[in-house]
């Protein structure tokens, strides 16, 4: 596997380690992190869910909306992908057990230009869920009642700790804020998901993105084809987005659609499309929602690198 495409800033592995001796903020967003992890755990299995360990390596995987660097692995003549999300995963999961999460590690190999935005790295982990024969809906709430429980307890256990670095942060306040995609470019012009993150209080969410900006899985709008039945959640204070989901394409007809209308190649997704065909797959709607975003929204921090050891900025290279 080839990790850079052209030369990145190798970081040197001893300043990397004198640097989280030295500034106790790594120490620190840790402590939170992990009770984070805890938290969220806590909250899904009060909720019903069973929770599956990540699937790393696929032979197929999310094609993702925008650009980023292949990651596979030759083995036995054949080739694996590493995963961008458990989407796929997920959709079968749900045959199984209708509540399911993973945190899932996903390699997503940014351009640099990425490192910019405070909100990427190239390896990162998301809690990631789908439920059966659950709506959009369904999803939102449960979400916004886990950042509840979660924000809600943090400030319990580590007030202190938070208080130096995010003094502003409150527990939002259940239903959060919604517009759609239409609406934002009306208001806001292209730059909507910014000014929105910026000018916000409380967590927004955004929905119903238009059809060809999101891939192929989030279920197109029957009422409205030209959109989907899909959300971001947008941290406020300028954090951005931190969740994407939706209800799932799980007909056979209409995925092969949707894979054509992005363009996509349909061998490609063969694995897939042979138990989609089969009939075997069922409604069920998602998201995912990123751990170091969640911890950098709650910590306030600059950028994400902050939130982990040996986080992986786009366009750097390092232990
Ligand atoms: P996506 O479905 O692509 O939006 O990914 C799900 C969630 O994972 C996002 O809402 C983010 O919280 C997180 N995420 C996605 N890409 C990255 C990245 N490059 N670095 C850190 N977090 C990410
Ligand atoms: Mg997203």
């Amino acid at each position: 596997m080839e990790l850079v495409k052209k030369e990145g800033r190798k970081v040197d592995s001893v300043e990397l380690v004198e640097k989280y001796l030295k500034d106790e903020s790594y120490k620190d967003a840790l402590i939170i992190q992990s009770g984070i992890i805890g938290l969220s755990r806590q909250f899904l299995h009060n909720e019903g869910f069973v929770e599956y360990l990540p699937v790393i390596v696929s032979t197929i995987t999310d094609p993702l909306n925008r650009d980023v660097f292949e990651a596979q692995i030759d083995y036995y003549g054949h080739k694996y992908y590493i995963t961008k999300s458990m989407i796929v995963q997920k959709q079968v999961g749900i045959l199984v057990h209708d509540k399911i999460f993973s945190f899932s590690p996903n390699l997503r190999l940014e351009r640099e230009e990425k490192a910019q935005s405070g909100r990427h790295l190239i390896d990162f982990v998301q809690l990631d869920l789908e439920v059966k024969n659950a709506k959009r809906e369904d999803i939102m709430s449960l979400m916004e009642d886990l950042i509840i429980f979660v924000i809600n307890n943090l400030l319990q256990d580590h007030s202190e700790l938070i208080k130096k670095y995010h003094p502003g942060l409150s527990v939002p306040k259940k239903p959060f804020n919604r517009i759609s995609v239409k609406e934002a470019k009306k208001r806001f012009g292209d730059d909507y998901e910014k000014i929105i993150s910026e000018k916000s209080t409380e967590p927004v969410w955004l929905i119903d993105m238009p059809i060809e900006e999101r891939e192929f899985y989030d279920k197109q709008n029957p009422l409205e084809p030209d959109t989907l039945l899909d959300f971001d959640l947008i941290y406020p204070e300028g954090f951005g987005e931190g969740i994407s989901g939706g209800e799932r394409e799980y007909e056979y007809d209409q995925i092969v659609k949707r894979i054509k209308l992005k363009g996509n190649n349909l061998d490609s997704y063969e694995d897939y499309l042979k138990i989609a065909r089969k009939g075997y797959l069922r409604p069920s709607a998602g998201c995912g929602i990123g751990i170091e975003r969640f911890t950098r929204y709650i910590m306030g921090l600059e950028h994400v690198e902050k939130t982990r050891l040996f986080a992986k900025v786009p366009g750097q290279f390092s232990i």
